[in-house]
């Protein structure tokens, strides 16, 4: 369908299917150089590092599991609380170790906390050969040309315009069958506790034509899911330089889900202050988008929602809820949450709580608030909650989403539910996986003749706070 699409063609380079996944890693590139990446975080870091290894095959790099076997570590980081910092550095000191048993292997920090620290980690982290942030990747090439020299090279430069829309992602450890697609980078939004927008810039929006190439491709080359990534996709906005034509997120949405009845269309994250009745109304029209929507609140009241700079309010996400829930009833609707951030009091904490009674969650991202170096409630607000207060809330937090999870899977037994078959399950190969169009991961016995990519009717049998478990039936 790719090929015999004129406004599609020559706008991506078309995947090479030898060279995706497994095949990859495989493909011997005998005395070739190899590379061994790493990634933390949210998926867009995920994203970023098959752009990442998709630059560097162009560069006749092979790949490997074995970072005793690379000649390029690289490590691409998330700088969203101080944990995943510390698990970045415990990391380095085991790259550290591999370094020395082996001379001349390189080593390279990617991401956001490269963009946090920039040059200050070669200061740091000495075994550091290069520091790239989310919008160089183009410049690995000759970064590594430099650091091989014997030069420390870093580029953190963030850009207004990249988007990598050209560069065909090399989908290293893909099931064959589900991908992300990066819509768009960076975000304009500025949450008080929020480092992405230093890290990652601002906003811009990829093509929406050559994500559309992207999305075609994948299905041609038998793939039945897309996941479109942004920061915050409801603001995702792009206009065709040369004509008047622009593209909102909705307009986005029926241009990826016309490609073909059996692609199955996701999105992540939204943001509740930008998601119009315009989404909501094409979500419902649509079978093939799927009934879910990841729509972090991250505090039930209003007075803590206005410290951390969401720009919106209770009552104004409440109403977010109940349009969701009136286009489309059988939505599933997840959530984040922070527990303990500045000033928060018990009774603000409650409302936390009986929002998540009132959304009915599915399920929840849930932690307790890490203040961040450079954010606006790093630089004007006390981080004044006690760990121990936080550790409490978070727990309380824990507590109510798993009972929610619970009753919400509880009332699928005995519905049957359109899904698509992912892979084995991860506790037996007699079961196969695969998630319903509400997110929802479904293990059931496999059938002969059904694999990966085939969609099956499963009928709910038994339902835990994270499975649910069926049987597949006819029809
Ligand atoms: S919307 Fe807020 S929390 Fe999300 S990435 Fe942007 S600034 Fe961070």
């Amino acid at each position: 369908m790719y090929n015999d699409n004129p406004t599609l063609s020559g706008l991506i380079k078309e995947i090479d299917e030898s060279k995706q996944g497994e095949a990859f890693y495989k493909e011997g590139h005998e005395g070739g150089k190899k590379f061994y990446i790493e990634s933390y975080g949210c998926q867009m870091n995920f994203s970023d590092s098959e752009i990442v290894a998709s630059i560097l095959a162009e560069e006749g790099f092979g790949a490997t599991r074995d970072m005793e076997e690379a000649d390029l570590i690289l490590v691409n980081t998330c700088s969203i609380r101080e944990k995943a910092e510390e698990t970045v550095r415990k990391r380095l000191r085991l790259f550290d170790k591999v370094k020395q048993n082996k001379p001349g292997t390189l080593v390279g920090v990617l991401g956001c906390m490269a963009e946090r620290l920039k040059a200050k980690f070669l200061e740091e982290e000495k075994l550091v050969d290069m520091v790239i942030g989310p919008d160089a990747y183009r410049d690995l090439p000759k970064l590594i040309a430099t650091a091989e020299d014997g030069e420390k090279g870093v580029n953190v430069f963030l850009s207004r315009e990249e988007t990598y829309a050209d560069i065909s992602p090399l989908r290293l450890d893909s099931n064959g069958v589900t991908a992300f697609i990066s819509i768009m980078r960076g975000c304009d939004n500025m949450c008080s506790f929020c480092v992405v927008p230093f890290t990652r810039g601002r906003e811009r929006s990829r093509d929406s034509y050559s994500i559309v190439a992207e999305a075609t491709d994948l299905f041609d080359k038998g793939y039945r899911e897309v996941t479109l990534l942004g920061q915050n996709v409801d603001s995702y906005k792009w206009s065709n330089p040369e004509t008047e034509e622009s593209v909102n997120f909705a307009q986005l949405l029926e241009m990826t889900a016309k490609i073909h009845p059996d692609l199955r269309i996701r999105f992540s994250t939204s943001h509740p202050k930008d998601i119009t009745d315009e989404v909501l109304e094409t979500m419902a029209n649509y079978e093939n988008i799927c009934k879910y929507i990841h729509l972090p609140v991250q505090s039930g009241n209003s007075r803590v929602l206005e410290l951390m700079n969401r720009t919106y309010d209770r009552e104004w996400y409440m109403d977010r809820v109940n349009a969701i829930y009136r286009y489309m009833p059988d939505c599933a609707i997840s959530s984040d949450m922070i527990a303990g951030f500045c000033s928060e009091t018990e009774e603000e904490h409650q409302e936390t709580l009986t929002m998540m009674e009132f959304a009915n969650y599915s399920m929840s991202y849930m932690f307790y608030y890490s203040e961040r170096p450079g954010t606006l409630a790093h630089r004007k607000l006390e981080d004044d909650i006690s760990l121990e207060v936080k550790k409490r809330r978070l727990n309380e937090i824990i507590r109510l989403q798993n009972q929610i999870s619970f009753k919400h899977n509880q009332a699928d037994i005995g519905k049957t539910f359109k899904v698509l078959i992912e892979g084995d399950s991860k506790k037996s190969a007699d079961d196969f996986k695969g998630r319903n169009s509400q997110n929802k991961m479904m293990v059931f016995p496999k059938k002969n003749g059904l694999k990966p990519g085939d969609y099956v009717q499963v009928k709910v049998k038994d339902a835990t706070s994270a499975t649910l478990k069926g049987e597949i039936v006819e029809g």
